[in-house]
């Protein structure tokens, strides 16, 4: 399953900076994650200030 955002997202832009795929892209209030592009590396969730990203 892919990665997603939830809404402890502060909108800082770190994690759209290290996605390999560019699958992260500013929301409306948070960021998100294109589901069908994630490869699911992890790569967002190790720079977030906030822990927001997961899989699920
Ligand atoms: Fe991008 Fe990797 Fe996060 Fe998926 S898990 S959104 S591929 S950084
Ligand atoms: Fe939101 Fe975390 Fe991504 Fe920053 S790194 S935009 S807080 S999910």
């Amino acid at each position: 399953m892919a990665y997603v955002i939830s809404d402890e997202c502060v909108s800082c832009g770190a994690c759209a900076a290290e996605c390999p795929v560019s699958a992260i892209s500013e929301g409306d209030g948070k960021y998100v994650i294109d589901a069908d592009a994630c490869v699911e590396c992890g790569a967002c969730a190790g720079v977030c200030p906030v822990g927001a990203p997961s899989a699920e």
